[in-house]
């Protein structure tokens, strides 16, 4: 369902080979790629979101804007090549975020944007074309009506705007809408992805919902629709052309839509990290705030994160990851790469 060459081939990990093999090594590189959240507030209520008890926990604590951009300076001093700017909460929300983005874009990390698109409004049209290289939207909706009743906010037609502005102005920036399927949606796979391409995006971004990932939630058995489903994505397919992708991210679950664990241990985490609103550094991004997934502190001292980077502790907290009990692995490939690639070298690298 992924191309050979879109971004979400996670096969790309072996272009970072010396990073994995420190992973398999027990010998840390520091991270290519990591996490910002400058906010855990969002005026999106979404019926999934999984970070809702992360955010209550922490108040939708925000980082100062200075200490933001100090994060961008700890990034080029440690040789971080990339940055996600996402949530905790909408990223938008946080302070000088635009700044930020420049900042990175000037000592030459690369910077995305995973954001629900309701404060996108027109200084971001200029900045994100000219300085970063993805923006991702979550939608869910291809009208107002299922919208309001995913994401329980009346957004839907300023996202519509943001991201129709936005478009107009891309250049080579790559701009995606996302869905989730759920009961709700699951019958408007072909409706969102024609949205999204009326929209200008270059890709609609779709997936099922992880329900068990939402803390007191019952798993949720989309199976039942998958007739639908696939009917839906198969008509969906029909509007790819040169320069519009339909992209069905399956690699997380079964055909059931169950989640997946196929390796052993979680050894993947120090390719990256996240700098969380709350002023921690997490291990990994599906357990933002979660007991057993904090390093250390990153606020006041941004620089504390490189104390404590492959010390004793760090790969203690790693040795005790149990993958059976994690969200679905978005980094799932990765740990295969490091376990079959890299530990059992069955690609036999060495041959052509
Ligand atoms: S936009 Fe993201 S952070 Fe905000 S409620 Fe929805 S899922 Fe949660
Ligand atoms: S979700 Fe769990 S198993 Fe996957 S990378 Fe994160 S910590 Fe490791």
């Amino acid at each position: 369902m992924i191309s050979e060459y879109s971004p979400f081939n996670r096969w790309k990990g072996l272009l970072h080979e010396a990073h994995l093999s420190g992973c398999a090594r027990n010998d840390f590189l520091p991270p290519y790629w990591v996490a910002t959240d400058p906010s855990n507030q969002c005026n999106n209520n979404c019926i999934y979101c999984n970070a809702r008890c992360f955010r209550e926990k922490t108040k939708y604590a925000t980082m100062s804007g200075e200490h933001l951009l100090a994060l961008a300076s700890l990034y080029r001093d440690w040789g971080i090549k990339a940055t996600i700017i996402e949530g905790g909460g909408e990223p938008l929300a946080g302070e000088r975020v635009t700044e930020f983005i420049s900042q990175c874009y000037l000592y030459d990390i690369e910077v995305g944007l995973i954001t629900n698109g309701s404060l996108m409004n027109e200084p971001y049209w200029d900045i994100l074309p000219a300085y970063a290289r993805f923006v991702g939207i979550s939608m869910d909706a291809a009208d107002e009506k299922i919208y309001r009743e995913i994401r329980r906010a009346d957004t839907f037609g300023v996202v519509v705007r943001n991201i129709e502005g936005l478009c107009k102005n891309k250049k080579r920036l790559d701009v995606r809408a996302k869905m989730l399927i759920q009961p709700l949606n699951y019958d408007k796979i072909y409706a969102f992805a024609k949205l999204a391409k009326e929209m200008g995006c270059d890709a609609a971004h779709i997936k099922p919902v992880s329900w068990e990932e939402v803390e007191g939630c019952e798993s949720l058995d989309l199976s039942q629709y998958s007739d639908v489903i696939n009917m839906q994505i198969e008509k969906a397919k029909e509007l790819i052309s040169d320069d519009f992708a339909v992209d069905i991210i399956t690699y997380k679950h079964d055909l059931q839509y169950r989640k997946i664990v196929n390796f052993k241990h979680c050894l993947c985490t120090p390719i990256g990290g996240v700098f969380a609103a709350d002023g921690n550094f997490y291990l990994c991004f599906n357990m933002r705030g979660r007991d057993g997934f904090k390093l250390c502190s990153h606020f006041p001292d941004a620089n504390n994160v490189r104390r404590h980077w492959n010390t004793k502790r760090h790969k203690e907290l790693i040795a005790n990851i149990r993958p059976e009990n994690c969200m679905r692995c978005g980094l799932i490939q990765y740990n295969e790469m490091i376990e079959k690639a890299i530990m059992q070298d069955k690609l036999f690298r060495n041959f052509p």
